[in-house]
């Protein structure tokens, strides 16, 4: 097979060697096959199973509901049930076998297609947006009929011939990737996904290479082609010859062997040469990833994006953990970090994190019903999750961070759930520490604009570069085509983040950054140079900015700072960030 390589978008750093292992398409997206006679009945039994199948599966979700679990929970399950026991779905496609002769799966999408469309016609919104429900129904008894249900990796990271696996998707949901951790792998290649996605970000957090926004590499990849991926360029070369396969293994030896120096500054503080020290905080997405913060000699986590125990959990549509699994997790992390802050984000669902796949149907989008907005309009699941929190803090040092606000009310709304919940455990008797910081997220460009009203009432801010520059430039994080327009050094991003460093400081409170420009080593002096004292960044990154900031003095790069927030010319902004990594400010 010839070799070919394909551009996409970097999402992480170094390079992999391996095999591609490619994950099956959406589980609509199906065979169509036409059958002999003498197989109709028994493709007819093969469709009647799955459909049994998924009706025992939704009975015991059923019973396996948490007593506390919300009541919608319940009646989501009913309805899906309801779905299935219906002739339109248990007996129609049954009929398509027998008179068309269709596979199993595609006469179920046949005859959901007939539905949608029919639903489609429906005036009442309501009843119209079943078609989602039908549609989940129909996917559940799809991956039983295709076995796709626990879609892994066949091999544990290694295959047969000792290649290392590599996972080419059109996309993997945060929530799949979550499943991956389980799974060794050592890279990631998809079609769709921009710099900041979330899949992006569990990658970078996994310090997995990777690679996303490459268009159609899962039709153009086959499976178990040899790849290479070389995620500081984006780049995958497929089918590569010996020789290239050679010189790729050195760089990655190399790679390593720096790596293994980096990891030698562990203990030393993060000081400029000019005696200013750098809080590096670590992005942790469970409360195991507290192990490598640690391992790295991070001063705390400054970011435990918590919404990943809410999502992807296997069997029900809507499983939430319970308070008490809640707790043991947070606890579990602020212990590992032994009495490090740990700051635990709330809840920051939907958009490109919807609570389980099957949510992928809803219109849930970046400008929706996310974060902040979707806990007040579910105070029960916001409340259980502040309790949870809460009790976590008795064990250590635990700060809590409010994604998304913008508007005063929602300030005032978190500060009256956090305070019921105290008074909730003070009645229960439950330990806590009534001392516990509360943050806000600026990351809508209405918080960075309106800061007083954040600085008054707030203990610490900290800035989601993401999805600032998302809501500032107007550009989905997560679609690759307009990638390109993702700019983090646009003069409206770098003069939010001014204003919002310049807040802080004259109200008093710290600030940090938690989004992606925390961790490149391309901005680290900038940022420091604008007052920056926080960085909160993937626990793979770290020590490369650790060592940025040891050979950085801040004095030196004030003029080239004051230059770049105060011109609109992106070209001079390059030009500046390039010569404040000069030799001549990486004084040593
Ligand atoms: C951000 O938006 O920069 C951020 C840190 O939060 P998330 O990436 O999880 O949205
Ligand atoms: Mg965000």
């Amino acid at each position: 097979m010839a070799s070919f390589t394909l551009q996409g978008i970097p999402v992480s750093r170094g390079i992999t060697i391996g095999r591609a292992h490619l994950l099956r398409p959406a589980a609509m997206d199906v065979q169509h096959y036409l059958i002999a006679q003498e197989q109709v009945e028994a493709e007819v039994s093969r469709l009647q199973s799955a459909i049994a199948q998924v009706q025992l599966d939704l009975q015991s979700l059923w019973s396996d509901l948490p007593t506390d679990a919300p009541t919608e929970l319940g009646a989501f399950l009913d309805v899906h049930v309801l779905i299935l026991s219906d002739p339109m779905l248990s007996e129609a496609p049954l009929d398509i076998i027998r008179t068309r002769h269709y596979n199993a799966e595609w006469a179920l999408v046949t005859q959901v297609d007939a539905l949608s469309a029919q639903f489609d016609e429906i005036e009442d919104e309501y009843l119209r947006e079943r078609k989602a429900d039908i549609q989940q129904v129909a996917e559940r008894v799809l991956k039983v009929l295709t076995g796709t249900a626990h879609q892994l990796p066949r091999a544990l990271g290694v295959d047969e011939q000792n290649a290392n696996m590599i996972v080419v998707a059109r996309d993997i949901s945060p929530a799949d990737m979550m499943q991956f951790r389980d799974v060794a792998f050592t890279g990631f290649v998809t079609d769709e996904g921009g710099p900041n996605s979330h899949t992006a970000i569990v990658s970078r957090s996994l310090g997995i290479p990777a690679v996303v926004g490459l268009g159609n590499a899962s039709q153009l990849i086959e499976q178990d082609d040899w790849l290479i991926i070389d995620s500081d360029a984006g780049v995958v070369i497929v089918a590569p010859s010996p020789l290239l396969i050679a010189q790729y293994r050195d760089r990655q030896a190399l790679l390593i062997k720096e790596r293994k120096k980096l990891s030698k500054l562990k203990k030393t503080p993060a000081i400029t040469l000019d005696g200013i020290e750098i809080q590096l905080l670590a992005n942790i997405e469970l409360p195991e990833d507290a192990v490598a913060a640690m391992e790295v000699g991070a001063s705390g986590v400054g970011l435990f994006r918590s919404e990943f125990l809410f999502m992807g959990r296997t069997g029900s549509e809507l499983q939430l953990p319970t308070e008490e699994e809640q707790f043991e997790a947070y606890k579990k992390a602020v212990q590992a970090m032994k009495g490090r802050p740990v700051t635990i984000r709330t809840l920051d669902v939907g958009a490109d994190k919807p609570l389980d796949s099957s949510e992928h149907n809803i219109l849930n989008p970046a400008l929706g019903l996310r974060a902040i907005r979707y806990c007040l309009k579910e105070p029960q699941i916001f409340l259980t999750q502040l309790r949870a929190i809460l009790r976590a803090s008795a064990f250590g040092n635990v700060h809590i961070l409010i994604p998304m606000l913008a508007h005063a009310f929602e300030i005032e709304q978190s500060l009256a759930m956090i305070a019921q919940a105290k008074q909730e455990l003070l009645t229960d008797g439950i330990a806590f520490d009534d001392g516990v910081k509360v943050g806000a997220m600026i990351e809508v460009p209405a918080a960075a604009l309106s800061l007083p009203m954040f600085v008054k009432k707030l203990d610490f801010l900290s800035i989601g570069t993401n999805d600032l520059i998302q809501y500032t430039l107007a550009i989905d994080r997560a679609d690759h085509e307009v990638a390109h327009l993702y700019n983090d050094t646009h003069p409206a991003i770098l003069q939010l983040l001014d204003m919002t460093v310049t807040a802080a400081d004259r109200a008093g409170i710290p600030v940090a950054i938690c989004g992606g420009m925390a961790g490149d080593i391309k901005l680290t002096r900038l940022l420091v140079a604008m007052g920056f004292r926080e960085l909160s960044m993937p626990a793979a990154i770290l020590p490369e900015i650790k060592q940025e900031i040891l050979k950085t003095n801040i004095g030196l790069l004030q003029v080239a700072t004051k230059k770049i927030l105060r011109t609109y010319d992106p070209k001079l902004i390059q030009e500046l960030l390039v010569a404040m990594r000069s030799q001549e400010f990486a004084t040593n």
